[in-house]
């Protein structure tokens, strides 16, 4: 049997055509877990396509094709399936958009995949071996983290990505920010892999570099402290999403920094903590952040910091502040999003029913492109500030300013920088059509 996983990209993110650089590109997990998982019994032969490194062929063969797919990249999926179905390829279409509007998907697909698929995913290909595959496969949320797959890197490009030991410790989320999709699709709690499988998986990858693709494993602080613990014997060097909390734990900081922790991914979200408070994220506190920050880089950890603009109480001053505020602290990577409402959070809903939503076209669904009316400027406001302040904080003297200050990590930061700015210049030359090609 022969198995083709595809992951496809959004204009921005694609092959030859996007502006996302290696320098920024990590592999993600999906498609090698989703090969791990294929049962042995089968015998099969996989390949995996990543449109962000490589183009979808034109002529496709397989026995069965599997597509993931997110809001932004979606139609770019259902497409794909409508094209291989045509040619009478079976698709199976699974991933947080699946998950999150199972009818809509349902129509593209001989069968979709919603929620986690360790259990149903290969319960799909065995029942399609026997010609019984059905049209909905759902993961228990009982789900054990036990013995997880380890995922199929083998089967990557490597050359393709600054790193492929992506590595997951934890799913999931105990917050609920009014943006997220995470506690929706997944439900708000969090998923342990106990910490020995964890340190089996990180002992056997060759690489002394770890990229954890969890979305904030210290929420759960005994789990962080006894896993960061466990890892300092290993000598790896890692990067991780995590809250700001980290800043605030002594201890957890200190096993972080002491197991390799050399970067985190932080969502500040807003510089106003009225506007924290408001999309459920009180656990930030704006006027700690100088301090929590210096913390950070005292410990040596580079911090890659997300901001978002358009919450209902952003004025046109957002885009200056949050500029100012990323360099008076050197923050080495910012990352600037727009405010989302992605189907079935609660803001979605909200701007639903005020009938704010402007944009129905999935492509623009990336959290680079306003899709709603905000409450205190036009959509047009908000998208030139949001471009503004990326080419602000991209210009050479601020990378050199925000790096001198920090000065941590800057083997990679250096480059994340420069791919960055390439990418924070270009986002104002994607044209409509370019964007829903
Ligand atoms: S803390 Fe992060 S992952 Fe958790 S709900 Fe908020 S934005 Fe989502």
């Amino acid at each position: 049997m022969k198995i083709v996983l595809i992951m496809p990209r959004g204009a921005l993110y694609r092959h030859k055509t996007g502006v996302f650089k290696k320098a920024i590109r990590y592999a993600p997990l999906t498609l090698t877990t989703l090969a791990a998982l294929v049962p042995s019994e089968l015998n099969a032969n996989i390949e995996i396509i990543d449109e962000g490194i490589s183009d979808i062929p034109e002529l496709i063969t397989a026995d069965l094709v599997g597509i993931t797919a997110i809001t932004g990249t979606a139609l770019r999926a259902y497409a794909i399936a409508d094209r291989l179905r045509a040619e009478n390829i079976p698709v199976v279409l699974g991933g947080v958009h699946p998950t999150l509007m199972p009818d809509e998907a349902a129509k593209h697909a001989d069968a979709i995949v919603t929620g986690f698929a360790e259990e149903s995913w290969p319960q799909l290909l065995r029942d399609f071996k026997a010609g019984q595959m059905k049209k909905i496969y759902t993961q228990s949320p009982t789900l054990s983290m036990e013995k997880l797959v380890i995922p199929r890197r083998d089967l990557l490009k490597a050359k393709g990505y600054v790193s492929i030991d992506s590595v997951q410790a934890t799913r999931g989320c105990i917050n609920e920010c009014d943006f997220c999709i995470v506690p929706i699709a997944w439900g708000r709690r969090m998923y342990l892999r106990p910490v020995q499988d964890v340190i089996d998986e990180l002992s056997k990858i060759k690489s002394r570099y770890i990229l954890f693709v969890d979305v904030s494993p210290i929420e759960n602080v005994k789990y962080a402290k006894d896993l960061y613990r466990a890892m300092i014997p290993l000598n790896k060097i890692w990067v991780s999403p995590a809250t700001i909390k980290m800043a605030d734990d002594e201890e957890l900081l200190g096993l972080a920094s002491r197991s390799g922790c050399r970067g985190l991914l932080i969502g500040f979200e807003s510089v106003s903590q009225q506007t924290l408070r408001n999309m459920g994220k009180g656990f930030n506190y704006s006027d700690k952040y100088k301090v929590q920050v210096k913390k950070l880089h005292d410990h040596g950890i580079a911090i890659q910091a997300c901001l978002v603009f358009g919450f209902e109480s952003d004025d046109k001053t957002v885009f200056a502040k949050t500029v100012d505020f990323v360099n008076e602290l050197s923050l080495d990577l910012p990352r600037y999003t727009v405010y989302t409402p992605f189907p079935g959070t609660p803001i979605h809903n909200k701007l639903k029913g005020e009938n704010r939503i402007i944009e129905t076209n999935w492509s623009f669904y990336d959290a680079q492109h306003v899709v709603f009316r905000p409450a205190q400027m036009t959509p047009e406001e908000l998208q030139e500030g949001h471009y503004w302040a990326w080419k602000q904080s991209y210009r050479y003297d601020s990378i050199f300013k925000r790096l001198s200050g920090a000065k941590c990590l800057l083997q990679y930061m250096l480059p994340a920088n420069l791919a960055y700015r390439f990418y924070g210049n270009k986002l104002d030359t994607y044209s409509r059509e370019k964007m829903t090609s």
